[in-house]
């Protein structure tokens, strides 16, 4: 049975097509644009399909089914509330669009449960039925595997743990919230912490180096460099960004006694070894089950866990 995944980022718009459970057939790899509207989105993602397709050898018509892992909140084949993709704000009839486009039946998933669904299938999450995967990006996402099955709540709103409240009446969430584990973890909020910081008078290297790679925001790698700089202001908000993520994450493992919680996503993959030492030591206290047996890992499918889960996810959905 062939299937294709899509992982749409706000960077890249990632594709597999697989045969079966595990053998991968062909990738495509496009930017997602960053203007228009959402049917040159569409165009981009029939394109990278089409491109995954042509690797393989394969045509659309031997296509049982597409899997699209979007982000934003995903319900019933629609998708709202995804800021980073253009034109994906507003709620919209996102399955149906791209079946048509594509002449396939599509099964859509938020981006981080696709993750989750690929991480658990052949990545860090193997081996354990209780799974909870994070993201930490621009925004900080996470997609649950609970009794071995995605989880995606009632009505398609579970995993949103960057908008669980760590700290009350805490720093503004770019959600309009106050508090949440993005508002101290997501890339963005830490870009707007490092402006407000600098209109009150700090010092930071962060946009000097963010010129000097030529980056337009400060990116995981302008965090990484300015840490290495020996830059404070980094080194708070990388801090603080920990602190947040492991009150958050042992807050999630006190409710749900997960197995294993995988952490993947810019800074996590930036900072590696020293950003997994910190965390652990920053949930650990605030566990309550004692001793605890969950484990911390690395994320090991990179932009890959999305594509593939979403393929599997596309494969299930034609079993049912
Ligand atoms: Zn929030």
């Amino acid at each position: 049975m062939l299937t294709v995944g899509v992982d749409l980022g706000g960077m890249n718009i990632q594709t597999l097509v697989l045969d079966g459970d595990d053998t991968t057939l062909g990738t495509a790899r496009m930017r997602t644009p960053t203007q228009g509207d959402k049917t040159l989105v569409l165009d981009v993602v029939s394109a990278a399909v089409h491109e995954a397709l042509g690797e393989a050898q394969h045509e659309i018509e031997e296509v049982t089914a597409v899997g699209i892992g979007t982000p934003g909140v995903v319900i019933d084949g629609t998708v709202g509330g995804a800021s980073n993709v253009p034109d994906w704000y507003d709620r919209f009839g996102l399955a149906d669009l791209a079946r048509d486009l594509l002449g396939v039946p599509v099964r859509l998933a938020n981006d981080v449960t696709a993750a989750a669904v690929g991480e658990h299938h052949s990545g860090a999450g193997r081996g354990t039925d209780h799974l909870l995967v994070i993201m930490v990006g621009t925004g900080v996402g996470a997609g649950l595997i609970l009794n071995g099955q995605p989880y995606e709540g009632a009505v398609g709103g579970a995993g949103e743990f960057g908008h669980t409240v760590v700290v009350r009446d805490g720093a503004v969430c770019p959600c309009g919230r106050r508090g949440c584990v993005e508002a101290y973890a997501g890339r963005r909020a830490m870009a707007f912490a490092a402006e407000r910081a600098v209109a009150a008078g700090r010092e930071t290297v962060l946009f000097s180096i963010q010129d000097e790679f030529g980056h337009l925001r400060p990116t995981s790698t302008v965090f990484k460099a300015a840490l290495d700089r020996g830059d404070e202001l980094a080194a708070d908000l990388i801090e603080e960004a920990i602190a947040a993520l492991g009150v958050g994450i042992a807050s999630a493992v006190n409710l749900l006694d997960v197995d294993a919680v995988v952490v993947g996503g810019g800074l996590a993959d930036r900072l590696g070894d020293a950003f997994f030492i910190r965390l652990e030591a920053a949930m650990r206290p605030n566990l309550f089950l004692q001793p605890p047996h969950v484990r911390l890992e690395r994320a090991q499918l990179g932009d890959f866990a999305g594509a593939l889960g979403a393929a599997l996810l596309a494969r299930d959905a034609t079993r049912r």
